[in-house]
């Protein structure tokens, strides 16, 4: 959208347009800002006209705090839908072998296994430290970050 005449000769900053290059088939788009939307950590992001996929800007953004983050709003999305590989039960399998491995042959309390093109997650914990391990296996999940207040207190327990 663009103001070709502005009636109310406000002071108002009309906003400019900017090129970016398409991160997923390197168009060079001309883009409004009013088609930008807020994405995964607070980026952002526009939709690609060539490709139809969404791309990211380099345009810094503040990251959400725990006071104003959204679902799903702020988060990035690992699936299938969103381009990324889904993993067999077989590889799977090996991925939960692997860090189970790793749990007892060192002192780590969590372990975990992320790979940004594949939707295996895969968490491990000891927090007990009774030799029960608790194994979380995600194929399909929500990722996201929130920047830390220095006022917040951490919990450290009772
Ligand atoms: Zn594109």
């Amino acid at each position: 959208m663009r103001i070709v005449h502005n009636n109310l000769e406000t002071q108002k900053e009309i906003p400019k347009t900017q090129e970016y290059v398409c991160v997923e088939c390197g168009s060079t788009i001309e883009v409004d800002p009013d088609e930008l939307h807020e994405g995964w950590l607070g980026a952002l992001y526009f939709i690609c006209p060539v490709c139809g996929k969404e791309s990211m800007t380099d345009i810094e953004t503040e990251l959400p705090t725990k006071d104003n983050i959204e679902f799903p709003k702020h988060f990035n999305h690992t699936c299938v839908d969103n381009g990324a590989v889904d993993v067999s039960d077989g590889e799977m399998q090996t991925i939960i072998r692997r860090l189970a491995t790793g749990m007892w042959n060192c002192t780590n309390e969590m372990n975990y296994n992320t790979n940004e093109s594949s939707t295996a997650f895969v968490f491990i914990e000891n927090l007990a430290g009774d030799g029960e391990y608790r194994i979380i296996v995600c194929k399909d999940y929500w990722e996201g970050s929130v920047k830390a207040n220095p006022n917040d207190k951490y919990y450290e327990g009772d």
